[in-house]
């Protein structure tokens, strides 16, 4: 079942007017495993300052995000890695083609016991009622079966093809899925072209932020007494930011476009509001200057 999202009407214009509006919502960053792999696997090697190189390893986390919406129960940015990753290392539930790119590009994938997406559900005491991803990639997406049919997931109207449904293999199957369509319902802030105001309460704003993938989309949470935004994919990490270094995509020359502006308004935005947490789907990396083999 797929239903596209409904009309966000735009009550704001510029952000202070959103913080002005924020409440109280408890959030929780969770690590559902670790990555391992070189850094020129993840990023736009051309954006590399003369200092970096590309084959040093990346030890990056596996992060997912939770706030409880006073109404709408529990939500869900992303999943993370399943309880899969522990019980079939080093791939989980990825799919063929998955574990096959992986093992060519020498990425390794771990999951230390209790990290798991379910462990974190139970000893969080969550009851998902909601999931948004930032993008349809499986690092993502492998704890989505584990939710309830009843849960919907959302994401990006642009990456329900068939593309990234092959790369998702099975994580989907059985559930219901509503898209975000920013063309037609997104409306400006300030620095971002195209947000939507998810449940029409100023709670919760999708970000259009394309370029790591076609529909790419952070999140924030309109929390007090800090709201979070969630970078997902559209920045590395913070590192990476902070270097200048650019993430990679997976539409070719487009793509490379939309991640430097996608990047410039990020950028943008957490420097016009800087107490705004800012959280990143791979981040509190430990560096391993060694290159891998
Ligand atoms: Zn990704």
């Amino acid at each position: 079942m797929q239903k596209s999202s409904k009309n966000s009407v735009k009550k704001y214009s510029v952000w202070e007017e959103v913080f002005e509006s924020a409440k109280p919502m408890t959030f929780h960053a969770f690590n559902t495993g670790r990555i391992t792999g070189k850094v020129k696997t993840y990023s736009d090697t051309t954006s590399f300052p003369a200092a970096i190189d590309g084959n040093m390893a990346l030890d990056c986390d596996m992060m997912a995000f939770s706030f409880k919406h006073p109404e709408k129960g529990d939500i869900l940015i992303d999943c993370g890695f399943s309880s899969s990753f522990t019980d079939n290392p080093p791939y989980g539930n990825l799919s063929v083609i998955m574990k096959i790119f992986q093992k060519l590009n020498n990425i390794r994938y771990s999951q230390q016991p209790g990290e798991d997406f379910e462990n974190h559900m139970k000893r969080l005491h969550l009851k998902p009622t909601h999931v948004f991803l930032t993008h349809f990639h499986p690092d993502h997406t492998s704890g989505i079966p584990s939710l309830e049919s009843s849960c919907p997931v959302f994401f990006g109207k642009k990456e329900n093809s068939f593309y990234y449904r092959l790369i998702g293999g099975s994580h989907l199957k059985g559930k219901k899925i509503h898209l975000l369509d920013f063309d037609t319902n997104g409306f400006a802030l300030e620095p971002f072209e195209k947000v939507l105001d998810v449940f029409n309460d100023g709670s919760f704003f999708a970000i259009s932020t394309p370029g790591h993938t076609k529909d790419h989309i952070g999140y924030l949470i309109n929390n007090k007494p800090t709201p979070q935004f969630i970078v997902g994919d559209a920045e590395l990490n913070r590192w990476a930011m902070e270097n200048g270094i650019k993430v990679n995509t997976d539409y070719g020359k487009q793509g490379k476009k939309d991640v430097y502006k996608s990047s410039g308004m990020i950028q943008k935005f957490t420097k016009l509001y800087p107490n705004i947490e800012v959280h990143y789907s791979h981040d509190e990396l430990v560096l391993d200057f060694g290159p891998m083999g």
